[in-house]
C-alpha cells in the first residue's frame, strides 16, 4: 500500500542518512589522529612559465593516506574538515609544511586556504608567526583562495588581502569562473593571480566559443595587471593555444603531475618546452 511504501522508503533515507552520518562522523575523528600520525603529505604540481618553459614554482595539494581506507582524496576530506572546524588545524598543518618544503625546492609555493581557515580571526597572526619561525620568505608563497571565500562582508576580507599583501604573500583567485560573480570580485580585491578553471581549459577545441572565453579571461587579466594561469592542461593543443593567446602560466599533467617534493622532475618533457618556446604569442589585450 501506498502509505507503508512511503514509511518504507522513509526509514531507508533514514538509514542511509544516518549511514553517511556516522562516516562522517569517523572520518572527522580520523582526521585529527591522522594528523598525529603524520598520515598527511603535501604533494606539488609544477606550475611552468610559457614564455620559458621553465617550472617556476608549485601548487602544494594535499594527500590523505588513510590506514584502512588508503589515499583519500581532498575533494572527499576537505569539505569534511571544513564543516566540522578540523580544517583549522589541518590548514595549519598545510602551511607549515609548505615553509618546510621552500627549503627543498627553488621557485614558489602555491598554498589552497578554504572559506573558514581565511576567515578564522586568527589566521594573518598565526601566519606571521609561522613566518617569524621558519624564516620562510612571504614573497615566495602564493595565497589560493576561491571565490566563495568572499561572498559576505567583503570589508572584513578585503582587511585579511591587504593585510597579507603587506606581508609580501601573493593572492591567487582559484577556479576563476565557476562561481557566480567572479567579475565584480576581480576589481573589487587585490589579486594578483587569476586561475583559470580547469573547465574551460578543457574545452578548448571540443566546445564551440571556448577560445573565445579563454582567451577575454586572459585579456581580462592582463589588462587588471594580473598574472593568468590555466588549470588542469591535459592536452598539447590546450597548451598551444594558452600559449598563444598569451597566458602566463600553466598546469596540468601535461606538463607535471603532483608528486612528492622527494620525486619531483625537475624539467618538463623537452619536446613539450621548445613546441611552448616556439609558439607565436599574441600580445593580450588590455
Ligand atoms: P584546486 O586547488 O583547484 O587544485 C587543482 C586540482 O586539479 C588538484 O586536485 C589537482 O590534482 C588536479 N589537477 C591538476 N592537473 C590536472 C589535470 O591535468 N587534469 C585533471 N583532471 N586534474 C588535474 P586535488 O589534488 O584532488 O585537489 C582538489 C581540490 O582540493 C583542490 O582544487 C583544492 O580546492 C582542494 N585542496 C587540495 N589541497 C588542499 C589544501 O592543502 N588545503 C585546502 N584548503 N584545500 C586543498
Ligand atoms: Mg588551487
Ligand atoms: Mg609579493
Ligand atoms: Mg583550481
Amino acid at each position: 500500500h501506498a502509505k507503508n511504501a512511503g514509511r518504507n522508503a522513509f526509514r531507508l533515507f533514514r538509514k542511509g542518512m544516518n549511514e553517511l552520518i556516522e562516516k562522517r562522523r569517523a572520518l572527522e575523528a580520523d582526521l585529527e589522529i591522522g594528523l598525529k600520525r603524520g598520515e598527511f603529505e603535501l604533494y606539488l604540481q609544477p606550475r611552468v612559465e610559457v614564455e620559458t618553459a621553465d617550472v617556476i614554482g608549485y601548487e602544494a595539494l594535499l594527500r590523505w593516506s588513510h590506514p584502512k581506507r588508503g589515499m583519500i582524496s581532498p575533494g572527499d576530506f576537505i569539505p569534511v574538515a571544513e564543516a566540522s572546524g578540523k580544517i583549522i588545524q589541518l590548514g595549519e598543518w598545510v602551511l607549515a609544511e609548505a615553509c618546510r618544503l621552500l627549503e627543498t625546492i627553488e621557485g614558489r609555493i602555491s598554498v589552497n586556504v578554504s572559506p573558514l581557515q581565511f576567515r578564522h580571526s586568527e589566521f594573518v597572526s598565526n601566519l606571521t608567526e609561522l613566518l617569524r619561525r621558519t624564516g620562510a620568505d612571504p614573497n615566495r608563497i602564493e595565497l589560493e583562495i576561491t571565490e566563495n571565500v568572499l561572498i559576505d562582508d567583503d570589508k572584513r576580507a578585503l582587511q585579511i588581502l591587504n593585510d597579507l599583501k603587506k606581508i609580501g604573500f601573493d593572492i591567487a583567485l582559484d577556479d576563476f569562473g565557476t562561481g557566480y560573480s567572479s567579475l565584480s570580485y576581480l576589481s573589487r580585491y587585490p589579486f594578483d593571480t587569476i586561475k583559470i578553471d580547469r573547465s574551460f581549459v578543457s574545452n578548448i577545441g571540443k566546445v564551440e566559443n571556448a577560445q573565445v572565453i579563454v582567451r577575454t579571461i586572459i585579456d581580462l587579466g592582463a589588462g587588471l595587471g594580473m598574472n593568468t594561469v590555466a588549470e588542469g592542461v591535459e592536452r598539447i593543443e590546450e597548451a598551444l593555444f594558452l600559449a598563444q593567446a598569451g597566458c602566463d602560466e600553466l598546469q596540468g599533467y601535461l606538463l607535471g603531475r603532483p608528486a612528492r617534493a622527494s620525486e619531483l622532475a625537475r624539467d618538463i618533457d623537452p619536446a613539450i618546452a621548445t613546441r611552448l618556446r616556439n609558439m607565436p604569442r599574441r600580445l593580450p589585450e588590455i
